[in-house]
């Protein structure tokens, strides 16, 4: 397919992630016209092809498809609102991260400006953008990501719809990266807690990412659990009050082995939680109860 086939893209936002961005549909052969605030941003993009434009209203009239990468949402609306007129007829995948509330906020802010709005999330680093495994979610307008989708998934093999709700691409995405974060604190802590006996990570790595299958195996049963929604939580790997023992063990040798215990002692103390609520005999799954009804927290 040659340039001229292809659907005509914009890209507003030339910083690291733009960049990638602009390129990937460059090097599909859109036609890709670029703007960005530090105009130098753009040059390497121009001398591959892309057309530069001087204003972002120039950037939004070259085609329907226009791609926001900036820093913030606040950001995006102070550069298109004044455009007004602009985004008439526009589809807007905006792919700055901020909240599912700014996501929902900013759906009704092109639809009264009759633009179809898609809000994206990358869960990718820019030197990934166009790999078959980099996943972007999408929410919002189906018929936008529908009609747009060939184009879209050239930012990642992975590119999902996953609602109408412009809010869930964020929800994906924080999601994930909590899984990820939980993940690597533990992988550290257990780590720490080898070093203290002079064993390498290297050697703990192995069995922690042998573990880390064998927990997909529990998440999967937890899923369908948590799903069910009967409150039943069947123990059918290991009851909570045996998770519990365990967790002491943990918190018990992290503190005898002169690693820290903040991360052990809020398992701890959450799964202390569910026992409380009766929980003892279900599998890990009830947890979800607590994480349902949080306790009241300070702000922030
Ligand atoms: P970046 O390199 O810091 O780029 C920020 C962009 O925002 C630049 O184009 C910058 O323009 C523009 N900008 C900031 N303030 C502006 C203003 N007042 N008016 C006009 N333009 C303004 O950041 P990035 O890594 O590309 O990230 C962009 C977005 O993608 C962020 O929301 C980020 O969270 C998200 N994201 C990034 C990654 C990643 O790995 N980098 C991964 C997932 C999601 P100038 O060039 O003129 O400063």
């Amino acid at each position: 397919m040659t340039a001229k086939e292809n659907a005509p893209v914009t890209v507003l936002g030339l910083g690291l992630m733009g960049q990638a961005l602009a390129a990937a549909f460059l090097k599909a052969g859109h036609p890709t016209t670029v703007w960005n605030r530090t105009a130098g941003k753009a040059d390497e993009l121009v001398r591959e092809g892309a057309e530069r434009a001087s204003t972002a209203a120039e950037a939004v009239a070259a085609g329907e498809l226009v791609v926001v990468c900036l820093s913030t949402y606040d950001v995006m609306r102070e550069l298109l609102d004044p455009l007004e007129g602009a985004l008439e007829g526009r589809v807007l995948a905006n792919l700055t991260s901020g909240s599912s509330e700014q996501a929902r906020e900013t759906a009704d802010w092109a639809a009264a400006r009759g633009a179809e709005y898609l809000d994206g999330a990358i869960m990718s680093v820019p030197a990934t953008i166009g790999a078959p495994e980099s996943v972007l979610f999408y929410s919002g307008s189906r018929a936008a990501f529908d009609k747009h989708e060939t184009t879209l998934r050239l930012l990642g093999g992975r590119t999902t719809y996953v609602g109408e709700e412009p809010g869930l691409a964020v929800l994906y995405d924080v999601a994930l990266l909590g899984v990820m974060w939980g993940t690597l604190n533990s992988f550290v802590h257990g780590a720490a807690l080898l070093k203290s006996a002079g064993i390498d990570a290297l050697a703990f790595l192995p069995w922690a990412t042998s573990w880390m299958d064998s927990i997909k195996l529990f998440v999967t049963d937890y899923a369908g659990q948590i799903d069910a929604g009967d409150g039943a939580y069947p123990a059918r790997d290991a009851k909570l009050e045996t998770h519990f023992g365990s967790i002491e063990h943990l918190l018990h040798e992290s503190r005898s082995q002169g690693v820290d215990t903040e991360l052990p002692s809020f398992i701890h103390a959450l799964v202390s939680r569910a026992l409380d609520q009766g929980y003892a005999e279900n599998s890990y799954a009830a947890v979800i109860e607590l994480f349902q009804s949080p306790k009241e927290v300070p702000s922030g």
